[in-house]
């Protein structure tokens, strides 16, 4: 059975659900404090369910935030191979989803010949709706 169909624990279910409606990253902090409405008190509980939630490929850490984003990626499996691109302005995280890279990061090896078994990119720069507010040549 694929992973992403599991039936998630009342817990993991919680989580997911306030880190799929921010538009944002979420940091664990900010998880943990709107969860306790909800009746998760303990954080090792909302840490376990966040653990799980990225092994099954739910959501992924964006590292350089420290923070969770929810997965958008359909057959997006993996918790170890995440490509991301950060507005620098906004902070707004999207996963890049480009057949192109990925087979030619599936494909890399280094100098020895060796082969990795994850990565995590991040591509910063300024998005779409940035980038249209910032008009090209600002006078002073
Ligand atoms: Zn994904
Ligand atoms: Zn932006």
């Amino acid at each position: 059975m694929d992973k992403k169909n599991k039936p998630l624990s009342k817990n993991q279910k919680i989580v997911l659900d306030f880190i799929q409606k921010n538009k944002k990253p979420v940091k664990a902090y900010s998880i943990l404090s709107n969860v306790k409405r909800k009746g998760i008190n303990a954080p090792p509980q909302v840490y376990r369910a966040l653990d799980k939630l990225i092994e099954i490929g739910k959501i992924h850490r964006v590292e350089s935030q420290n923070s969770f984003v929810a997965c958008k990626v359909s057959d997006c499996d993996t918790p170890h191979k995440t490509i991301f691109s950060i507005c620098n302005s906004c902070e707004i995280v999207s996963e890049i989803k480009d057949p192109k890279l990925f087979k030619q990061l599936k494909d890399f090896s280094d100098n020895d010949g060796i082969k990795f078994d994850g990565y995590n990119l991040e591509f910063f720069g300024t998005c779409k709706a940035c980038k249209n507010k910032q008009p090209e040549s600002t006078q002073h």
